[in-house]
């Protein structure tokens, strides 16, 4: 009987498309050459140490795709590699009888759900799940097999249908200049870092081709556009603006050449991703007219003339501040851009309105502190850009979408924002690393858990491998009835001032059994910790609860709601059903109460959708920080292969059996070594007769049997010959 040895490899890889000479030798000498191993679960010992160094001897030989079982691990190369995706390389993919047997690519995962959802006779929807830090190649991973799909899923059929494929592939691939110009940005960490998550659907008829898409996206990081960290960068689009303005545009739009503006921080770096031109005509080719684009642009340059208005400390405290000497004429220009009037938009920034009384009757008008002219103006900003988005994905989403009876089944790329720990993390990070632990589950739920499942059922032997389950930690930031979720919407819900230092000891008390929370002693500043499946991550308390209810004053509303700018008019009609009308109803927008549970209730809605699909996972992988063509920082890996769980996966993986064959198919096969009867095993520590060979030694009968036997052996790996064997 053939007995599966749990972590240790025999033979060559079968994925290879030819075995090298002298690997044979090379593994009985004890000598694996691991940058031929295209599968993680091959390498012996499945170690964390054997991992990286596969992975560092593949990135060495610039392989940059791995599989890790049903996971395909993905190397940042950080150079240009117009080889690796090349046409003729997705066709490669895409004729091959056995893509899988390839190497190891993201064409190979394309191909695998492409052909999932054509092969059965009710088609099954297939999801792609790409994470990794940031900067770690999620995005162009996603734009990649976008490309990939809108390359094998058009189908000439004819001139006509030709044209709409075209369109409609070409209209999707566009969305992707367009939603990374108004949503990432340059951080510290990536120069093209989305700010949003996002999943997009493309929907394919029963002819395989794509007919649509919908996109649905996750919470912006709005707060850029009026803060940036030091040496980061407000959205693409307002660098964009900026350069590539014509000279008449200019005019219109007030951005003299040399203008400065405090919201645009670091303009002399010039990015790939500031190209105007590109992002004009993608959108003139998802139906955004060139009038509406000079709309928008006219907006985003209100913005920053909005940003320049700085207040000063009032000299009485009864009176409203005033503007600084020099920010005098922002608010002209941000007001005639905007199209408001111009003494409104500052009283209103300026004096704020407390409505009291039984009925909110009594109205009360109180200047605000130089601070709070700040906040008011930066809130304006973040209403004005997080409705532009919104609606942006909404036409976006008209201008791609199919008719819903036009397709029969979809594939989903999922591109979020990967595990996150700072030294100050706050309310973002907790609703990123409650997404992660999410997926995590997900992942879990339907890959290792299925696994177990499945050699249960067989009654196979295997030694089980202790993943770690996740629940306790979800139970803690989502739980009911107690939760860090539930206690932030409660300390909004009650509006009651509460210090940081309250709300650390609520959480402490009220969730003091999960073993999931920590202290973080350490830290002067009140905060907690939360045990991710990735790593401990300690949160601050302070701002958590105003954060989490993201107070819009409602005389900012009335003021937009005054404007003659038709773009704003749309994003803030004054009869809210003319908005609806207005938009596209992709992005739902149910009124919630809090930015938590607008988040979980998102959340909920996208793992029902991955759940209803046949999932599969690319960690992407940053070698190293700097973003270093050839540069491999171990320790850098490391905490990434930790923080994905990918070490749980091979070892499952590993443990498990990665190649099945039918019984049938297995007896037609090997039914030869029926008649080969060895006495003992050559086994991975055993005597090796292939030694003896090379070493001289006479041939015995047992020996050249069991040479054979290797040869015929090393076809199958991870299997090996067991003493038992009859
Ligand atoms: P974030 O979470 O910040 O959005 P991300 O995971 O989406 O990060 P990407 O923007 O996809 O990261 O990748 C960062 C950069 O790495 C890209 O701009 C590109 O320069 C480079 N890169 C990523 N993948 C590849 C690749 N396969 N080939 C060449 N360059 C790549
Ligand atoms: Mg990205």
């Amino acid at each position: 009987m053939l007995q599966q040895v749990n972590g240790h490899i025999l033979g060559s890889d079968a994925q290879t498309e030819e075995p090298l000479k002298g690997e044979l030798q090379e593994f009985l000498d004890g000598e694996t050459l691991l940058h031929q191993l295209d599968d993680l679960t091959k390498v012996n010992p499945v170690t964390l140490e054997t991992v990286l160094r596969c992975l560092q001897a593949r990135y060495t030989i610039d392989t940059f795709y791995t599989n890790a079982g049903c996971t395909l691990v993905a190397l940042n190369p950080f150079k240009p590699v117009p080889q690796l995706y090349s046409p003729e390389l997705m066709r490669e993919y895409h004729t091959a009888p056995q893509p899988q047997k390839l190497k190891p690519h993201v064409f190979t995962v394309g191909e695998q759900t492409y052909r999932n959802v054509k092969s059965l006779i009710e088609p099954v929807n297939q999801s792609i799940v790409v994470s990794g830090e940031s900067g770690a190649g999620k995005t162009w991973t996603s734009r990649c097999l976008m490309k990939f799909y809108a390359v094998v899923a058009s189908s000439p059929v004819s001139w006509e249908s030709y044209k709409v494929a075209e369109r409609i592939e070409q209209r999707i691939l566009n969305s992707n200049p367009v939603m990374e110009a108004f949503g990432n940005a340059c951080t510290l960490r990536n120069n093209n870092s989305s700010r949003f998550g996002k999943f997009i659907q493309l929907q394919l008829n029963r002819a395989q081709q794509m007919t649509g898409a919908a996109v649905q996206t996750y919470l912006l990081e709005k707060t850029r556009v009026a803060c940036q960290a030091s040496s980061e960068r407000n959205f693409h689009i307002f660098y964009q603006i900026c350069k590539g303005a014509s000279a008449d545009e200019r005019l219109q739009w007030h951005l003299p050449e040399g203008a400065t503006f405090s919201w645009l921080p670091n303009p002399e770096r010039t990015l790939e991703e500031d190209c105007f031109d590109v992002t004009r005509e993608a959108m003139l080719h998802l139906g955004i007219s060139t009038l509406t684009q000079n709309n928008i642009f006219k907006v985003l340059a209100g913005l920053l003339h909005l940003g320049n208005m700085q207040f000063a400390d009032s000299e009485d405290e009864g009176q409203p501040c005033q503007l600084m000497d020099y920010a005098t004429c922002a608010v002209s220009t941000s007001a005639s851009l905007l199209w408001l009037p111009e003494d409104t938009l500052l009283e209103t920034l300026r004096i704020r309105t407390i409505r009291a009384g039984k009925r909110q009757q009594q109205v009360f008008q109180k200047p605000c502190s130089r601070a709070e002219c700040d906040t008011r103006r930066d809130c304006l900003a973040k209403l004005i850009y997080a409705r532009l988005f919104d609606w942006l994905v909404s036409v976006i989403n008209s201008s791609i979408c199919a008719d819903p009876n036009s397709w029969t089944a979809f594939i989903g790329l999922l591109d979020v924002y990967g595990f996150e720990s700072f030294p100050d993390n706050s309310l973002e990070q907790l609703c990123i690393n409650y997404a992660n632990e999410k997926l995590q589950q997900h992942f879990v739920a339907h890959y290792l858990r299925a696994q177990q499942e499945e050699y249960a059922v067989e009654g196979l032997e295997w030694s089980f491998v202790n993943y770690q389950d996740n629940q306790g930690c979800l139970d803690l930031i989502e739980g009911s009835p107690i939760s860090i979720c539930s206690l932030i919407n409660e300390e909004c819900r009650l509006n009651r001032p509460s210090s940081a230092a309250q709300l650390q000891t609520r959480i402490e008390t009220a969730l003091a059994g999960s073993p999931c929370l920590g202290q973080n002693k350490l830290s002067w500043e009140p905060s907690f910790i939360v045990v991710h499946y990735a790593g401990p991550v300690s949160y601050h308390t302070a701002g958590l609860v105003e954060k989490n209810k993201d107070p819009i004053p409602p005389e900012l509303t009335t003021l937009l709601q005054q404007s003659q700018d038709p773009l704003l008019k749309v994003l803030f009609p004054t009869n809210p059903k003319e908005k609806s009308q207005e938009e596209p109803s992709v992005q739902s927008r149910a009124p919630m109460l809090t930015v938590v549970s607008k988040f979980k209730a998102s959340l909920e809605q996208l793992l029902q959708v991955l759940h209803s699909t046949t999932p599969h996972y690319i960690r992407c992988i940053k070698p190293n920080s700097q973003g270093q063509a050839q540069t491999f920082v171990r320790e850098e890996v490391l905490s990434q292969l930790e923080a994905c769980g990918l070490v749980e996966t091979i070892h499952i993986s590993a443990a498990g059996f990665p190649i099945r064959v039918s019984h049938q198919n297995f007896v037609e096969r090997y039914s030869l070594l029926r008649r080969l009867r060895p006495r003992a095993s050559p086994g991975p520590h055993g005597p090796s007769p292939a030694k003896a060979h090379s070493e001289g030694r006479p041939h015995t009968e047992e020996t050249t049997l069991q040479l054979r036997l290797q040869d015929i052996l090393h076809t199958l790996p991870a299997v090996t010959w067991s003493a038992a064997t009859p």
